[in-house]
């Protein structure tokens, strides 16, 4: 691999020693091209920026100037106000900040500041700002007047840290900034009509765009650029994974003879919707072509995903292989099979289920019929495939519940050697199709977007504290009319003692005073597996009456007798999160309610208005995607953070597909990228990648 220039330490730089190098080092920068794409989070131009002369009360406003003067002033009530004039050519005004006095000895005469906030009248004109950076120095080496910036009109605001301010970065872009861009070219992978072809400016371009740009939309112009790389790299991963998987040794060409698949459509007692048949035709496809299947079924709850992997499963079985369904507790594999069983006992096919609560002997029988291939159909944990359980022919593995199975373990089930199967993975968490592709662009997708007909949707309501007792009044009636309820409480870590501490105590108080007479069981994450599995079946058995619980229960199984979720403190979870919660009442014939109690105060009432609104869990992901920023949207979803920097998923939807389709047709043409017009790309991968490589296992 050619050594860059941008390879070198930070340290190197101009303005940076190794004090500062530290500094870089917390912000996530240790070499030149780590700086070079630290992107400015914020930009400012006159669309945003007011002349100060301009400024009216009232306004809510943005404005740079130069401090004339500063000082702090003390009221008769004793507040220390700190304050500074600043000006720039057409005016100037006061700025103050109450009860920060300290700042007088951060900001000094001669520094330009950047201030957001609104426009008062206080003997004058008068900002109070929300937002403050310091853009430039007054004693910086160099000219700290923010005119050095050669265009200008465009503040641009980096991502900064305590140690590092803004006017640093600032400065240290000032005078670096020139080489970096020169350096550009070091990873431009794509040709000159590579880039037309993508309506995509170079690397040097859009990078000179990002940080001194002349107008916003060309800096977003610069961003398209790097998101694009981003995703390409992502899915070139992801794509490499996808033919290790499917392609590298060929799978097993599943033979359909219609033995099971007939009689199950037979004796079914309701049609398959539209989303269902045309997901099993995808299915089924892959099944039987040569190339191994690595597909992802995704679908709100209750869409009817079961049904789908049941028949995946019966055409492996069908055709002579045998077939397993894992899930990531015993509580739900055993549903799954008493499930199965329904269907498929009075069609004369057993389904074979191995836990860890069968006895040693019963175990040793159940896994001899899965070596001898009497087991045709088996359910159980992911463990089944993990440990190495032998199968004759294991032809299709289906994976439920996604989320809890991670990218690390599905390689692991790829890797082993003695069995190459067609993996089914099911996900309950829909989520934007966009998103879906950016984090699983290794798997093929099919989606359930239709729910069977005849649905009565949940009915959802926020509730405020107060309003309590008519939540528990509405309890008390649903068990009085013998059904069930869950009251959830927010546990966000689950090493958040206070939370749990809380969370009992409420658990003590509603058994004991709201819901006395009435059974109430608790159940939370730090019980012992037993013990939760204990409360779990007991609750299924119909012996508890309200389930108080934390999001353990999101993944949990269906009872289709519980009617009520009450959520406390809706507003700690995210809308996805809440839709899962969502989902675990109304699965049976009865209504469902889901109530939310929050404190109408909390700043949260738009996000639950909008979740009160739709039962439809892709819009619910979309609005809390938008709602809450891809970061904080991946970090509660346990889906795996795809850790993108440039790419907005909601923005930059458009490159996703290209990004995938390319990536996958350069796999396909040179999958060791061994060709020369490649190399650049293999570089690449090999240098700044390289992390991801070794996650996908096809470092
Ligand atoms: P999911 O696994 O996606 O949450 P399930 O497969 O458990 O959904 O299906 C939920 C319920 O809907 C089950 O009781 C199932 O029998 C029923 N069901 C599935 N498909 C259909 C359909 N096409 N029409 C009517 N009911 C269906
Ligand atoms: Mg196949």
């Amino acid at each position: 691999m050619s050594y860059s220039q941008l390879d070198r330490p930070v340290q190197f730089l101009k303005g940076v020693g190794p004090k500062r190098a530290d500094s870089f080092g917390r912000l996530g920068i240790l070499t030149a091209r780590d700086l070079l794409y630290h992107v400015p989070r914020r930009y400012d131009d006159a669309s945003t920026v007011h002349p100060i002369g301009r400024l009216d009360v009232g306004m809510d406003a943005t404005a740079v100037g130069r401090v004339r003067s500063k000082g702090v002033i003390p009221t008769r009530r004793g507040l220390r106000i700190f304050q500074a004039v600043i000006e720039d050519e057409s005016g100037m005004i006061t700025v103050a900040w109450p009860g920060q006095p300290w700042l007088d000895r951060k900001i000094r005469e001669g520094d330009t500041l950047l201030v957001t906030g609104p426009v008062r009248f206080f003997h004058g004109r008068q900002i109070q700002p929300r937002e403050m950076t310091v853009v430039a120095r007054a004693d910086a080496e160099g000219d700290g007047s923010p005119d050095t910036d050669p265009r200008g009109r465009i503040y641009v605001t980096y991502p900064a840290s305590e140690d590092l301010p803004q006017w640093v970065l600032r400065d240290v872009f000032t005078r670096n900034l020139d080489a970096l861009l020169g350096w550009a070219d070091d990873d431009e992978y794509l040709s000159r009509e590579g880039l037309e072809r993508r309506g995509l400016p170079s690397l040097s371009k859009a990078l000179t765009w990002i940080h001194r740009p002349e107008s916003i939309r060309q800096a977003d112009e610069g961003r398209r650029r790097l998101a694009f790389d981003e995703l390409f790299f992502l899915q070139l991963v992801q794509a490499s994974a996808r033919r290790k998987a499917t392609e590298l040794e060929p799978g097993i060409q599943h033979v359909r003879t219609n033995e099971l698949i007939r009689p199950l459509h037979e004796a079914l007692p309701f049609a398959l919707t539209e989303a269902q048949a045309r997901t099993l035709r995808e299915i089924y496809a892959d099944m039987q072509a040569v190339a191994r299947m690595s597909r992802l079924l995704q679908g709100d709850v209750g869409s009817g995903k079961t049904v789908v992997a049941l028949f995946a499963m019966l055409l492996a079985a069908e055709g002579g292989h045998q077939a397993t369904l894992m899930a990531p507790t015993e509580i739900l594999a055993e549903q799954h099979a008493r499930r199965m069983r329904e269907l498929l006992t009075p069609l004369g096919v057993d389904v074979t289920l191995v836990t860890g609560s069968l006895s040693a002997a019963a175990r040793r029988d159940a896994l001899a019929t899965l070596a001898s291939g009497a087991a045709r159909l088996v359910v159980g944990t992911h463990a089944l495939i993990q440990e190495s359980v032998s199968f004759r022919s294991l032809g299709l593995v289906v994976v439920d519940e996604q989320h809890r199975f991670g990218v690390r373990q599905r390689m692991a089930l790829l890797e082993r050697k003695d069995v190459r199967p067609d993996v089914l993975v099911m996900s309950a968490t829909p989520i934007p199709r966009s998103l879906a592709m950016a984090l699983h662009g290794d798997l093929d997708l099919s989606v359930l977007d239709e729910l069977p007909p005849g649905r009565t949707p949940v009915t959802t309501e926020i509730k405020s504290r107060d309003e309590r007792d008519d939540v528990y009044e509405l309890v008390r009636s649903e068990i009085a009319a013998g059904r069930q309820a869950y009251v959830v409480y927010p546990l966000v870590g689950e090493s958040e003692k206070v939370d749990l501490l809380a969370a009992t105590d409420e658990f003590e108080r509603l058994r004991d005073d709201v819901f006395a007479n009435r059974r109430v069981g608790l159940l939370h994450g730090q019980l012992a597996a037993t013990a939760k599995d204990a409360v779990m079946r007991s609750f299924l058995a119909g012996e508890i009456d309200v389930l108080v619980t934390t999001t353990v229960i999101e993944v949990g199984i269906d009872v289709a007798n519980a009617s009520v979720m009450v959520v406390e403190h809706a507003e700690r979870f995210g809308l996805a999160q809440l839709h899962q919660l969502r989902g675990r009442v109304g699965r049976g014939k009865d209504r469902g309610y889901c109530i939310l109690v929050t404190d109408p105060d909390s700043g949260a009432m738009e996000r639950l208005e909008i979740f009160r609104r739709t039962n439809d869990g892709f819009e619910v992901a979309k609005a809390d995607l938008r709602l809450r920023g891809q970061g904080d949207f991946f970090g509660s979803q346990q889906h795996g953070d795809p850790g993108l920097r440039f790419a907005d998923l909601l923005v930059h939807e458009d490159l996703l597909a290209t990004a995938q389709r390319e990536a996958r047709a350069l796999t396909a043409s040179d999958p060791e990228l061994t060709k020369p017009e490649h190399a650049r790309i293999l570089a690449q991968l090999r240098g700044r990648y390289r992390e991801r490589l070794e996650m996908y296992g096809v470092g």
